[in-house]
Order: C-alpha cells, then structure tokens, then sequence
C-alpha cells in the first residue's frame, strides 16, 4: 500500500513505528546517518545496533515530546549528534545546535535537504525536503489523507503552509510521521462522498491495515488527487461540508472541515488540555506526553 521509493535512490529511508502511532526514520546517505523525529531513544538505539550505524544528526520538525523525547538518550550515546531544527521554535527543543528557517540547506553524506517552514500545527514546525530522493518529512503538518490539528495556529496559517508543500514536485514521497490514514480516510469519504479515488483508497488502506502494513509514505500525487486538507480550495462538494459558503476563501474551508473532524473531545484537547501542558516545566510535559 505505501508507496515505493526510487530504485537508485542517494537516501536509504528506514520507517520505524514507535510509541502508539508514530513513524520515526533513519536516514542512511554516503555512510552517514541521521534520524527524523527520535520520539524514542530505544527503537532508534535497537535499529541503529542491528545495521551497525553510528548516528550523527537529528531532525526535528517540531517540539512535541513524541517528537523530541529520545533526544536526550541519543545525545548520551552519541555525543557528537549534531541536533537541527526549526530556528522559530530552538528555545522550545532540547540541543539544537543547527537552527535552521525557510529555504535554508542541510547535507547529510552529500545528499541535500532544504527547510521549509511550515507553521500551523505548532508555531515553528519545519519540513524537510530531499529533492534527489524526492523525499518529504512533512512531520505533523501533513497526513495521509490528513492534517496536523491546528494547536498554535489559525487554519489561514496552516492553509498557507499545506500550499506550500502542495506545490512540490507531484511525484514526492510523504513520509509523514503518524500511522493516521485509515482513521483520515473515514473522516474524508463522509466529507467527500463522491470522490472516487478517495473511495479507491480508502479500501486500499483499510485493506493495508487489516494486514498490518504501513500506510506510509504516500506519494504528493495521490494526497492532491484524494486529501481533503490539500483539497479544500478546489471542490464545492468540501466547501459545503465545511459549511462556508461561497465567497469565502479557501482556507476558511480548511477551517471548517479541520473544526468538524476534532469534535467535541478534540476541541477539548486542543483548547483546555494542550495550553495546560504546554505551560508545565519542559520535563514535566515530557514525562505527560
Ligand atoms: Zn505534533
């Protein structure tokens, strides 16, 4: 069900699942490797033993704790773990000696990544791109069939963000990191009922799941043609789901269907219990998360 990388690809991806939902990745490029999102320390630890690798850098697309938890265990272990992430959010993350904003390059073993930023799920969320592997790590900004809740930031932020990873090259590798797509699918097809490469898709994933396969990556292509979120600006059928009428702007349709897929008890953890945590000591709100 996911989708293949290139042959000849300069990046070798590793997809580990860890925690309840999460995908963690290696990156393997020129004998040098680095890890995308190390929410925990000991997947990472355990796959870096089995294939014999040292680790020498981090990426990190955002601050929450299933993100960012191993960081601490992985710096022990490699001191010269180089750690990279968002400059919006530095003070946020633990170790961050490569800050990096929108545009700026990072190498790993020749092969080259640019940030880009993409706020809205938090307020300094970075992806990253790898061109040569055509390779996307979207984070919690974009899903199979989904987007990321919209924690530090209004749908016109998060709109203007999916945009931006909606203009990259349609045959691009979404290796977002959480298995969301069959739940995305059910919201999707009771918003876009007659969407027919949604329908197709949606059984292709619910299949996927049934056989505990990964959903992830999805290719660029399949997420304009089937992702509500990436969508919103362009079907009258999702315009009405969101309950906006015509004249208003698109991301204002982004609003409407991302208010209407968190619901009551999504509401409540986004407005009540999230501002709660964020606002403990760092260390606390890790241990919570
Ligand atoms: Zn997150």
């Amino acid at each position: 069900m996911a989708a293949a990388p290139p042959e000849r690809s300069p990046l070798e991806v590793v997809q580990l699942p860890a925690l309840s939902s999460n995908y963690i990745y290696l990156l393997r490029s020129g004998g040098s490797t680095a890890v995308v999102d190390p929410g925990d320390a000991g997947v990472v630890a355990a796959e870096l033993q089995r294939r014999g690798w040292r680790l020498d850098a981090a990426l990190i697309t955002h601050h929450h704790a299933d993100h960012t938890f191993g960081l601490g265990a992985l710096k022990e272990e490699f001191p010269d773990l180089e750690v990279v992430g968002p400059r919006a959010d530095a003070a946020r993350i633990p170790l961050v000696a490569t800050a990096l904003g929108e545009g700026d390059e990072w190498s790993l073993g020749g092969v080259r990544f640019r940030t880009l930023e993409v706020p809205g799920h938090t307020r300094g969320h970075v992806a990253f791109w790898c061109p040569e592997a055509r390779a996307l790590f979207p984070g919690d900004t974009l899903f199979g069939l989904g987007c990321g809740m919209l924690f530090e930031g209004d749908a016109q932020t998060m709109w203007r963000s999916l945009c931006k990873l909606a203009a990259l090259p349609p045959e691009t590798l979404v290796y977002c990191a959480h298995e969301y797509t069959a739940s995305n699918a059910a919201f999707a097809v009771g918003v876009n009922p007659s969407n027919e490469a949604l329908a197709a898709r949606k059984a292709r994933v619910d299949a996927a799941r049934a056989e505990g396969e990964p959903t992830v990556p999805s290719l660029l292509s399949e997420e304009l043609e089937t992702n509500p979120f990436l969508r919103a600006g362009a079907d009258p059928e999702l315009r009405a789901a969101a309950g906006v009428g015509g004249g208003a702007p698109d991301w204002a349709v982004l609003g409407g269907l991302r208010a209407r897929k968190e619901g009551v008890r999504g509401r409540l953890v986004r407005t009540v219990l999230y501002p709660l945590v964020e606002r403990l000591p760092a260390g606390v709100a890790r241990m919570l998360a």
